[in-house]
């Protein structure tokens, strides 16, 4: 009896369930600090063409801690979108991208550059989610066809009735849409005839095993051979070998963003690195 009771006490003070709990409640506060006082940064990762020219690049998010450094999204973005903090954050990184987009717009080195921008379920299903994007656009003068939303497939999993809609209204201003980490979610293929998508992101985890897994390779083929047949481009992540880019250069694969290419770079660096390249 003693001993069971104190096996519940030691379960219910768990040390290290509480270290848990006290650093999730810190990183919230953290990250309610941060958004009042301007710790998030953008970087930026190059996306290019088989002949290794720049295309694009994407938006990845960095938090500037105070203490602990530049941390990742995979440390804060969960939290995030558990706390609703997303729209808020999400709002910011959109503004960024936009400004960002409409400075080498009007630079005729970089005019042609596109911005791709990762946005969460969460900031999806917002009612004002695309008023919103419109309102940055205009405000920002960011050229619409220039920008390129990437959603993932546990977005189809909430079911949206106006998910849709929502894309094409989007699309009727010009903003594309790319479905990312692709394979690794539970959508129904339906939905890729149903959205009016531009571009599948074949996952890293399929491309990190090229050129040596079969089975890998025969899901690449397919992603490609899919995407061809419902006129949809095609962007490998993950890319960190010349073999894996010389496998799917010979499947015709139209662009490519690793760290074969280069990494998120703060934007300075990112300039100098390729404008006019
Ligand atoms: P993602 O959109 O799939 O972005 C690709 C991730 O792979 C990035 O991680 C990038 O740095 C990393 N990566 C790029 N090239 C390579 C490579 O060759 N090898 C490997 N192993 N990794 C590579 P990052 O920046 O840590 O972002 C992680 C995820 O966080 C993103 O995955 C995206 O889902 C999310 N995220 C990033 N920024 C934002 C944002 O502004 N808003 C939202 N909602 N989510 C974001
Ligand atoms: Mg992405
Ligand atoms: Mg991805
Ligand atoms: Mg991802």
């Amino acid at each position: 009896q003693a001993k069971d009771e104190g096996r519940n006490t030691l379960a219910f003070f768990d040390p290290r369930m509480q270290a848990r709990l006290f650093s999730r409640a810190r990183l919230e506060a953290d990250l309610r600090h941060a958004l009042a006082h301007d710790e998030w940064r953008l970087y930026y990762q190059p996306q290019v063409n088989a002949d290794g020219r720049l295309i694009g690049v994407e938006a990845l998010l960095r938090w500037a801690h105070p203490e602990r450094g530049l941390l990742s999204p995979g440390e804060f973005i969960p939290l995030l979108e558990s706390t609703r903090m997303i729209n808020e954050v999400g709002a910011w990184v959109l503004e960024c991208a936009c400004e960002q987009l409409a400075v080498w717009q009007a630079e005729s080195r970089t005019a042609s550059w596109e911005m791709a921008v990762n946005i969460s379920p969460a900031q999806f299903v917002e009612a004002d989610f695309v008023p919103r994007v419109e309102a940055i656009l205009q405000r920002t003068g960011a050229p619409a066809s220039r920008l390129k939303l990437e959603m993932t497939e546990t977005l189809f999993v909430e079911a949206e009735d106006r998910l849709r809609e929502k894309m094409q209204y989007l699309r009727g201003l010009g903003v594309r849409f790319s479905l990312d980490d692709f394979g690794t979610g539970y959508s129904s293929l339906a939905y890729l005839a149903y959205l009016p998508l531009d571009q599948l992101k074949v996952d890293q985890s399929f491309v990190r095993e090229l050129p040596e897994s079969r089975s890998n390779g025969a899901i690449v083929e397919s992603i490609m051979a899919l995407a061809g047949s419902l006129g949809l481009a095609v962007i490998a992540e993950g890319v960190e070998t010349h073999a894996q880019y010389e496998w799917l250069a010979a499947r015709r694969c139209g662009a490519y963003q690793g760290y074969l290419f280069d990494c998120p770079l703060p934007v300075a660096e990112l300039e100098a690195c390729w404008r006019g390249a």
